[in-house]
């Protein structure tokens, strides 16, 4: 504890539920057995730190939780910031009757990404593209370690969304559109809470997650607005049974699994295809999240609304509380009217509306997290590792994450990788703007463009490799006499409800990012880079572009980028997504029974220097070795995906540029099966694009 706070805990009366050495099942007893309905709302209640009106309101509402949303932020905006910050809210709590301490939660989704001068992560969808869990767990350990120095002991995150259609503009927060692939990135669960069983959370360096939305929150139909002028973003989500289980719950089945401690519902409503009532709003259905989520999933942890989403549920606010709570809401975040909630909740239980059960089981379900993380012990930040807040090992780990995302879908004539040698010309909007390469919920909710925190754009990366190479980011300049030419562009941030399309924002490139194509690609041979939340329309552009790279939103280090570009890393990323050739394909994911994008699913051209030589008679083998891994029951083993990747290259080897359907569609498939532990049938999809290609 900072030196400010010498004094952390006394248990001078022998209080068991202060007794460290005491198990938590025994110290939630105890301590429930002592509070007040009044104390036990305040529990169940989070609130916004700029909504507080009186700092006094902690304690007088015995708050349990605080949050800041996203770009609530201190002032100054630096780590040290934050943990006085939280220290001071925390100390309030010592002036309750019983020094519960609160648990104060951000939004660190990709990385401390409130936080100035912190790592920021490449977002989600990054994450899927790089194929690899063991890197994703790395990136949630670095996120974890610096939301915990500056005395935040949970994220809400990751998100689980699978996304089914990016029109949607909360895409990128999501893995991918598989959730096969979701689940296996679910690596960074462990990664920021530590052991499955919890017992790493008092650790200095871990933190507890939120798995969100619970559940469909990628599966919103187009058009089906709910909430003003949202199109996508908290619509609903129509989907049959099958599809319900096997696409979104199926995530949360595996979050659930690794111990996740809380979960979030989502602002989406669900409608079960042959259901007779018709769409539910999840934070009042009942039946997913008492009966799927804790009752046949066994979820422990507790559950915490979404920002207001109890006030969407149809009825008064009376109404909307009784039901979020009886449905299975556990904490709600209520960031501006926690006094009508905490009043409301204490007259709905007094009336007999909610049973008194149900609040202990609430209660409870939140006290254990707080035991589990230690706070009774240390409330206060522990600033150990403040100063690994955007450290360099830490930028190290988002530099490779930023490299191992990119996906190359076009490299005719072998452009890339440039050599340090070549004359390159630079353009595009996208090229030197940290805030557009961090995308939404980077500093402030929505993103924003500009240089806003500490890192390196693309362009200051690609210069550390080539110092002579000329930049002009509107492609003015005169575009003769060089080697080759380098054009990023793509969107500017959004992010909630905002990134919708329909909402301003489309997958259309913008003017002037068409025109730089145009006049660099006509001149030169051209790499474009695409810088966005979700794939962009190339369409009839692609032939007249030589390499073509997805680069997501890679975050602070740009110089990750460049490490691909200049083959310091080979390529290895792969589609996380379906890439459209137009909007009007959409939705389109793999496993559709029509499936003719421009790049299927799992698409991503490597340029790694070992491409193995060989024909069918090698895929044969290939899938043979990998048939006795899957018999061994290694089936998900490293082993397994060498061996497969070693397929997918044979294959994109033959196929080239060349993806027709029936070449996407087995491509595609093999990545799913892969990502399912059944590598054998990888390569037998794999087998199946081979020889479709001719
Ligand atoms: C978002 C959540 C987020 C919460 C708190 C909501 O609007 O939907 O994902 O965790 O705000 O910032």
């Amino acid at each position: 504890a900072p030196a400010e706070h010498p004094v952390v805990v006394v248990n001078a009366h022998g209080l068991p539920y202060l007794d460290a050495r005491l198990p938590v099942k025994r110290r939630v007893a105890d301590l429930l057995a002592r509070m007040t309905l009044a104390e036990k709302a305040g529990q169940m209640t989070q609130a916004e730190r700029n909504a507080l009106r009186a700092p006094g309101d902690i304690a007088g509402y015995a708050l349990g939780s605080l949050l800041s949303g996203g770009g609530s932020v201190p002032s100054p905006n630096t780590p040290e910031a934050w943990a006085r910050m939280i220290d001071g809210y925390q100390l309030r709590t010592r002036a309750t009757r019983l020094q519960i301490p609160l648990i104060y939660g951000v939004d660190a989704v990709h990385g401390h990404n409130n936080v100035a001068g912190a790592t920021v992560m490449p977002h989600n969808i990054g994450i899927g593209a790089t194929r690899d869990p063991a890197l994703a767990a790395r990136t949630g350990a670095v996120t974890a370690k610096e939301v915990r120095a500056t005395g935040v002991p949970w994220d809400f995150a990751p998100c689980l969304c699978v996304t089914r259609d990016e029109r949607w503009g909360r895409s990128y927060e999501a893995f991918g559109e598989d959730p096969a692939l979701v689940t296996a990135m679910e690596t960074v669960i462990q990664g920021m809470q530590g052991a499955r069983n919890g017992k790493d959370l008092d650790r200095n360096d871990k933190v507890l997650t939120s798995a969100k939305h619970f559940v469909g929150d990628g599966g919103t139909e187009f058009g089906s607005s709910t909430t003003g002028s949202y199109t996508i973003d908290q619509g609903v989500t129509r989907v049959t049974r099958e599809e319900l289980e096997a696409v979104h719950l199926a995530p949360f089945a595996e979050a659930v699994k690794r111990g996740a401690g809380t979960v979030m519902p989502s602002y989406s409503s669900l409608d079960v295809i042959g259901d007779e009532h018709g769409p539910v709003k999840m934070h009042a259905n009942a039946e997913m999240i008492n009966g799927v989520l804790k009752d046949r999933m066994g979820f422990e942890g507790f559950v915490i609304s979404d920002w207001q989403a109890i006030d969407q549920i149809p009825g008064d606010y009376p109404s909307d509380v009784r039901t979020s709570v009886n449905a299975g809401l556990d904490m709600i975040m209520v960031p501006t009217n926690y006094q009508d909630f905490t009043r409301t909740l204490v007259a709905e239980v007094e009336a007999g509306r909610i049973p008194v059960s149900r609040i202990d089981d609430a209660v409870a379900r939140i006290l254990t997290q707080k035991f589990r993380l230690g706070l009774f012990e240390k409330p206060y930040a522990d600033t150990t590792h403040l100063s690994s807040v955007g450290s360099a090992a830490h930028r190290a780990v988002a530099r490779e994450a930023a490299a191992a995302s990119q996906v190359l879908l076009k490299n005719e004539g072998g452009l890339l990788p440039l050599k340090p040698s070549q004359k390159v010309y630079v353009a595009g909007s996208n090229a030197d703007d940290l805030g557009n390469q961090t995308g939404g919920w980077t500093i402030s909710w929505q993103g924003s463009s500009g240089k806003h925190t500490t890192g390196t754009t693309i362009l200051e990366g690609m210069r550390k490799n080539a110092p002579g190479l000329t930049w002009s980011k509107d492609a003015s300049a005169p575009v003769e006499g060089y080697d080759a030419g380098v054009v990023v562009v793509g969107e500017t941030p959004y992010a909630e409800g905002v990134g919708d399309v329909g909402n301003g924002h489309d997958l259309e490139l913008s003017a002037a990012d068409k025109a730089a194509v145009d006049r660099v690609c006509a001149a030169m041979p051209c790499a474009v880079l695409v810088v966005s939340g979700r794939p962009q329309l190339i369409g009839d552009r692609l032939p007249g572009i030589d390499a073509l790279v997805a680069s997501w939103l890679p975050g602070t280090e740009g110089d990750g980028v460049a490490d691909v570009l200049y083959g310091r890393v080979p390529f290895t990323g792969q589609l996380p997504v379906t890439w459209p050739r137009s909007e009007a394909q959409l939705p389109v994911n793999v496993g559709d029974s029509s499936y003719d994008p421009q790049f299927p699913y799992g698409w991503g051209l490597t340029t790694l220097t070992a491409v193995p030589k060989g024909g069918e008679t090698t895929l044969k083998a290939l899938g043979l070795a990998a048939r006795v891994l899957q018999a061994a029951g290694r089936g998900d083993s490293p082993e397994a995906r060498r061996l497969v990747a070693r397929a997918r290259l044979l294959v994109q080897d033959r196929i080239g540029q060349r993806v027709t359907e029936a070449v996407a569609k087995p491509f595609a498939e093999a990545d799913h099966r892969l990502l399912s532990g059944d590598p054998a049938g990888a390569v037998a999809r794999l087998t199946a694009a081979y020889r479709a290609a001719g």
